[in-house]
């Protein structure tokens, strides 16, 4: 590695959970490793925000890095084919993509692009997926997995697709498929390859756990594998069941419990080849966890494992219960869909506005001020290491009776303004006095503490549409700026979005030290634009979002890293406009200009504005129309 890591320490935990990715580079900005050509040199990210704002792309955006996909890509394969080498397995391994996870046509053209040589399929749980998986040039051995409930236009689809030389498979989701299937098989000729999605009665823990076990909405039971089996022999097609599916969560923590589930699939694999059923492929779906706070623990959010490890255990399972068994070893897939796109991925933005919640500066006394003031400055007599909790009591003492006078009429705007001020200098005073005594008093920690005197950053971006995941399940991603890494941050904050919505806020940041309520920032200067990355959201986040407050999709660049630590944009794609959103939600953009002119022309005739007040405001409405969703400058 050509660059030297910046000397201050690492207070966002890059070198823990984005050694792999993210360098701090001596200017103090955020560098972008290429993990394809570890010798290249890093590429400035803070410079090329920089750059693509000089072109008018403008925060807040989608940054795709294409290397990142790549490299995941052969990764997970090259380490499954290193653990079947060590293992002697005696069976291959594919890799597939669950179109859910990221649908986008740019990301979706890159796995096929990037996975061609390695065979790597698609996976679709939908009729509209099942078009996207068509429309593109999968390799002939490349598996097409067709999961979800299927109709009759699904099925034939995917049943016809085998005769323009997809690898498609039919996965059995309920019995009442299979009816269906075995007609249309029958009516056209083609024998299907037919796979069968097991339920797992193992429970995987994590947000997920709901997909897993006895309870999930998805996969037979065993009597109803049992009768499935009897079906297709009475109706001389079990030889066409040649795959068992089974899904066995999503970012599982514990490798333990992958195990497991694994375990427990290769008994119904075992099992069904003593019924005589000549399966061939044994496929685990997801569950590939991604390390999102570098803890590199079974939480939620980390994982207790690596994917060399994944890999190894997965191939050892299925190789040990298929050996006791005396069955073939299988081509295990596994439809890895998080760890293979969500490095990939980081949404920036830039901070609007901070609310401060001390300040330092000091306020003039008056010759003549109400008791209660005095009394509020007086705290500063007492201000003391030993005494940061009590000053802390006084000061939120006597503003609130001061504010409560106010309500109560008995005391002006002025003076509780003045009061207020007051209250956050010492409030600044008390904080700094904190942090040298290492407060913890009266049970409540230095950083709920400092939580409840956090600023908050007004930041350029919508969670609800961007973050999805942090909003519904308090998914924690890295955040971190992307400047001034060679400065000490002398600020606590929390992030707001700018939708009118008090769930629109961050208050969970993985940092070098562990998970913490409050997220180190730089005090911004006047006119500074402090942008802040968010990492990891290449899986799930970019279409679960919704329209909250009517902020659109942002705008989305795709770069590509190039080997002297530039860069080259390979795709871009504007963001939603004003007007693309109104009409999502079914208004008509033209008929609403023409009702604002109609109201227009009405006071330019009554003389409330002039000709040229009604030239600029239509044009303002006009622009507003074509405009970004999100904060202009
Ligand atoms: N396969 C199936 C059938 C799924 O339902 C999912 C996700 O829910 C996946 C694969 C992808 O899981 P992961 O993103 O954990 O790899």
């Amino acid at each position: 590695m050509n660059a030297t890591r910046s000397q201050l320490t690492d207070k966002y935990g890059f070198d823990r959970w984005g050694k792999d990715w993210f360098i701090r580079l001596p200017n103090g900005n955020v560098g972008l490793l290429n993990p394809n050509d570890p010798e290249a040199p890093p590429t400035d990210l803070r410079a090329i925000i920089d750059s693509l704002n000089q072109r008018g792309i403008t925060a807040p955006l989608l940054l795709r890095i294409t290397d990142f996909l790549k490299h995941r890509i052969q990764l997970i394969h090259n380490s499954f084919n290193s653990a079947i080498q060590e293992l002697g397995y005696e069976g291959t391994y594919q890799g597939v993509f669950p179109v859910k996870v990221n649908q986008q046509a740019q990301v979706i053209d890159r796995i096929i692009e990037f996975g061609a040589t390695y065979d790597f399929g698609l996976e679709v749980g939908s009729k509209a997926e099942l078009l996207i998986a068509l429309s593109q040039n999968l390799s002939q051995n490349a598996a097409l997995i067709c999961n979800g409930v299927k109709d009759s236009e699904f099925i034939r689809l995917a049943l016809l697709s085998q005769r323009l030389g997809y690898n498609t498979f039919l996965v059995l989701e309920n019995p009442n498929e299979l009816e269906q299937i075995l007609d249309l098989a029958e009516s056209t000729g083609i024998r299907p390859q037919l796979g069968i999605r097991i339920k797992l009665t193992h429970r995987v823990s994590g947000k997920w756990a709901d997909s897993s076990g006895d309870r999930s909405t998805f996969g037979l039971t065993i009597a109803q594998v049992v009768e499935v089996i009897d079906q297709l022999r009475n109706r001389d097609f079990l030889d066409c069941l040649i795959l068992q599916h089974s899904h066995l969560g999503s970012q599982i923590p514990n490798i333990l419990e992958i195990r497991l589930a694994a375990q427990e699939a290769c008994r119904f694999y075992t099992e069904l080849a003593k019924e005589g059923v000549p399966l061939r492929y044994l496929d685990l779906g997801g569950g590939l966890g991604i390390d999102y706070t570098g803890e590199h623990s079974a939480n939620v959010n980390s994982i207790n494992y690596g994917l060399e490890e994944y890999c190894h255990n997965t191939i050892e399972t299925v190789k040990l219960e298929m050996d006791a068994a005396g069955v073939p070893h299988p081509c295990i897939l596994t439809e890895s869909g998080r760890a293979c796109v969500a490095h990939s991925s980081m949404l920036v933005f830039n901070v609007l506005e901070t609310t401060h919640y001390d300040s330092d500066i000091a306020v003039e006394r008056d010759e003549e001020e109400h008791p209660l003031l005095e009394n509020l400055r007086s705290v500063e007599n007492f201000l003391s290491p030993r005494r940061v909790q009590e000053c802390w009591n006084d000061v939120t003492f006597y503003r609130n009776e001061i504010r409560a006078l106010f309500r109560r009429g008995q005391i002006n705007l002025r003076t509780t303004a003045i009061a207020e001020k007051v209250s956050l200098h010492l409030i600044q005073k008390i904080i700094k006095l904190s942090e040298e005594s290492d407060h913890e008093q009266e049970g409540e920690s230095q950083e709920e503490f400092h939580r409840r005197t956090a600023d908050i950053l007004h930041c350029n971006f919508s969670l609800f549409q961007s973050l999805p995941d942090v909003w519904a399940i308090d998914q924690i991603h890295p955040i971190a700026p992307l400047q001034r890494l060679n400065e000490e941050p002398t600020r606590r904050a929390i992030l707001s979005d700018i939708t009118c919505d008090s769930d629109g806020i961050i208050e969970n940041f993985a940092l070098a030290e562990g998970i913490s309520s409050i997220l180190p920032v730089h005090k911004i200067e006047e006119g500074e634009e402090y942008y802040l990355g968010v990492f990891f959201i290449g899986a799930y986040q970019e279409t679960l979002g919704d329209l909250h407050n009517l902020f659109g999709d942002t705008n989305v660049v795709t770069i590509e890293l190039g080997n002297n630590g530039g860069y080259d944009l390979v795709h871009e794609q504007e963001g939603d406009t004003v007007s693309e959103v109104l009409e999502y939600v079914e208004y008509d953009p033209k008929r609403m200009l023409d009702a604002f002119k109609t109201r227009i022309e009405k006071a330019v005739t009554k003389g409330d504005l002039s000709p040229s007040d009604r030239r600029e405001m239509i044009k303002d409405f006009k622009d507003s129309l074509q405009g970004y969703t999100y904060y202009e400058h």
